[in-house]
């Protein structure tokens, strides 16, 4: 319990100090401090001479006899340089504050240890504020071997006295201090089979490792425990919803799903396809709430998945809603699934901000009295006047696109919730999308339905314009139709409808009239003319779509075979991948082709190479995830995923597998977490319960 005591408590820390490192650093209680883990650590077994430095060093020990030192003003002030040799070369010490304390302090001619990072100007090699101090052998002999924590700090910490040194001396003395409080919290067994250090020595060695080895291990272990917590607490959730959420049984599979499968089915479904509709079938029999996500990169057919579930649904007699995230994907949903409907005699509907009036009554009355029975739209669906007779069934795509909040209204518009699918197109790490969507059950469509050709893809500077241009006609004199796409981002929207509207006209003049008919689509346009020119060119009217990324999720055009990405650099790796998944739907030999200026940034030059070499979304959302780290995908903060101390989803897959594994093997033979030897864990989970840093609560 002591643990929990402010760190006013250490010998030192005054009020200033507290309220700094409080403020500053967010350490209020001793606890915090004990997991207050180094930034990184400087091998203080290794010295070297000025002339074994080469300039890419970092912070080290460099051993060498003062020689000079002399004041030297500039025009920024004063400086003060001390020249550290051996008999082939010197280094130069510099300091710029503290000068004339400095230089009292420095004999010439005397041997001195001193630590700091090189830089390197022409041959110039020099050391900004070095900590030094004088060589002294027999007390550097009882350093070897260790590794020295350098702490997280900043400007207001160190001005308050708050030193590297002294918070190492704080933790040490912390750790020696309070040693018995610190209570392992796996079972003997756990830590056995995992090969774990235990928590004390861990603790210890985090800070303070002897070796490279000692540190791995004392990594591994506080990683894997933190993994371990946040994975057993989604996991536990998971079990209860199961055990809590009740929703509606779909025991049957009749004449609906079977009629429509025998008869109507337009093509045979992929094995992934086909393993999906069985855990989704597997789910509707019990009466727990289905809560499923469904990935499968873009072209993977998940709307027959999506039909057929709703078909099942239909055969138990209630009715299912689908929510989609633009009007034009409604619409091509609604179309598609009408037409698949109609032989089967099954009534459905389309609701989106654009209905006319007379319509929406009309469709708000069927829905109530239950005739009929399928409802597609977009966010009216979660208007409170759209009210279902018996929802059975509530499908979202592209779920990204929604937050959580919206997607739960659709849930309550029933006594009892609906069963829910939500799909999304956008491939996340499997690990990720284990914890982001912990509490969800995970299908993945892993298969490309047959005879789709790989999708050529190619980067092209602006400077070849005229030779895509001329493959563009090449492309449309065979008959097939062309996308062209411009970067949006809200921020300048202005400016990126003058360069939609730019390349429109650029368009234009390329390929005239009297030839060629384009259709232009931006956020501008209402969605009855946007409904228009996806007509036109869905039914091959129009050869070329100029247009921004509202073309970006599930539009569906087979025979639309170049998608061009205009300043492909603008856009992000999911996108780009998004946007060419518009094109290689039928099966013409399809290209994608970025566009870029000439200067790129490292960044922009990864994506658009990754998006050359590969077409797996999979690898690119992992490739994507490691350029930005997981704060940047969607619904990380909620996760718990952005408090991690010292685990990294980036880096940390095997360790994060392993503690799954544990996790799964713990719940297996201990359901609720009631055993005795579980006990430790059992509490923990209780505290950590109060919050989302496990740290804080764990002890
Ligand atoms: P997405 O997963 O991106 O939503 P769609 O459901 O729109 O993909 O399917 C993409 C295209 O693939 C559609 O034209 C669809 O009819 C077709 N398709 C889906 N499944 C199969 C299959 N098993 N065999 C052949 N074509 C398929
Ligand atoms: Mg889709």
């Amino acid at each position: 319990m002591s643990l929990n005591k402010s760190i006013s408590y250490i010998n030192g820390f005054g009020l200033n100090r507290t309220k700094v490192l409080e403020k500053e650093l967010k350490i209020y209680t001793l606890n915090d401090l004990l997991y207050f883990f180094p930034r990184r650590y400087v091998d203080r077994s290794k010295f070297y001479t000025p002339s074994e430095i080469d300039s890419t060093s970092a912070e080290i020990q460099i051993i060498g006899i003062i020689k000079d030192l002399k004041i030297i003003s500039g025009n920024k002030g004063n400086r003060l340089i001390a020249k550290l040799c051996d008999e082939k070369s010197c280094v130069e010490l510099v300091w710029f504050k503290g000068i004339k304390w400095v230089e009292s302090k420095i004999n010439i001619n005397q041997k001195y240890l001193a630590f700091g990072r090189v830089n390197k100007f022409g041959n110039n090699l020099s050391i900004p504020h070095p900590e030094i101090e004088i060589y002294n052998y027999e007390k550097l002999k009882h350093k070897k071997g260790s590794f020295q924590p350098i702490y997280p700090s900043t400007e207001k910490v160190i001005k308050a006295g708050l030193t590297q040194k002294k918070i190492r001396e704080s933790v040490y003395n912390l750790l020696k201090d309070y040693k018995k409080e610190i209570n392992e919290v796996f079972s003997n067994d756990i830590l056995k089979k995992y090969k774990l250090v235990d928590k004390k020595k861990a603790l210890f060695d985090i800070h303070f490792p002897k070796n490279q080895k000692d540190l791995n291990n004392a990594e591994y272990r506080l990683k894997f425990e933190e993994l371990f917590f946040l994975q057993l607490q989604l996991a536990l959730k998971k079990n209860k919803r199961k055990i809590d959420l009740k929703s509606f049984s779909f025991p049957n599979v009749g004449k609906y799903f079977n009629e429509f499968y025998e008869k109507y089915l337009p093509f045979n479904l992929t094995n992934a396809q086909k393993k999906v509709v069985r855990e989704i079938r597997k789910d509707l029999k019990s009466n727990a709430q289905m809560n499923r996500l469904l990935q499968g990169d873009v072209g993977s057919g998940k709307t027959i998945v999506a039909f057929l579930t709703i078909l099942i649904c239909i055969d138990n007699d209630m009715q299912s809603a689908m929510v989609a995230p633009t009007e034009i994907l409604a619409q091509q949903h609604y179309n598609k699934i009408k037409s698949m409907c109609d032989p089967l005699k099954i009534e459905i509907g389309i609701l989106t901000g654009s209905t006319k009036k007379s319509e929406r009554t009309n469709i708000l009355n069927k829905i109530d009295n239950g005739s009929m029975k399928i409802l597609i739209g977009t966010h009216a669906l979660f208007e409170e006047k759209v009210k279902f007779k018996n929802l059975g069934l509530a499908i979202i795509d592209e779920q990204h696109r929604f937050g959580v909040a919206q997607r739960s209204k659709l849930w309550l518009k029933n006594t009892v919730p609906p069963n829910v699918l939500v799909m999304t197109a956008t491939p996340i790490p499997r690990t990720l999308a284990m914890t982001v969507y912990g509490d969800l059950d995970i299908s993945v469509i892993d298969e490309l339905p047959p005879g789709r050709k790989p999708i050529n893809t190619v980067h092209r500077y602006e400077s070849k314009r005229l030779s895509v241009f001329k493959f563009l006609k090449e492309e449309i004199s065979k008959g097939r139709q062309i996308y062209i796409v411009y970067p949006l981002i809200s921020e300048s929207k202005k400016l990126d409808y003058k360069d939609l509207m730019d390349g429109y006209e650029s368009i234009c003049r390329e390929f005239p009239n009297e030839k060629y008919q384009i259709s232009i689509m931006h956020g501008r346009m209402n969605s009855e003319n946007k409904a228009l020119e996806m007509e036109r060119f869905k039914n091959g009217i129009t050869q070329i779509m100029v247009s921004t990324t509202v073309i970006e999720v599930g539009v569906n055009i087979p025979n639309a075979s170049v998608m061009v990405i205009e300043s492909a650099e603008r856009f992000g790796l999911s996108q780009l991948h998004q946007l060419r998944g518009r094109v290689g739907r039928g099966t013409y030999k399809s290209y994608c082709i970025l566009m870029t200026n000439l200067k790129l940034s490292e960044e922009a030059k990864t994506r658009i190479t990754s998006m050359v070499r590969t077409q797996d979304g999979f690898e690119l959302a992992e490739i994507d995830l490691h350029m930005r780290g997981p704060g940047d995908i969607m619904g990380t903060q909620q996760s718990g995923l952005s408090t991690f101390l010292i685990a990294d989803i980036k880096n940390d897959n095997e360790i994060f597998k392993i503690s799954r594994h544990a996790v799964n093997e713990l719940i297996k033979y201990d359901k609720k977490i009631e055993n005795k030897a579980n006990i430790n864990i059992s509490n923990a989970l209780k505290k950590i319960e109060k919050g989302n840093n496990i740290w804080k609560y764990i002890g």
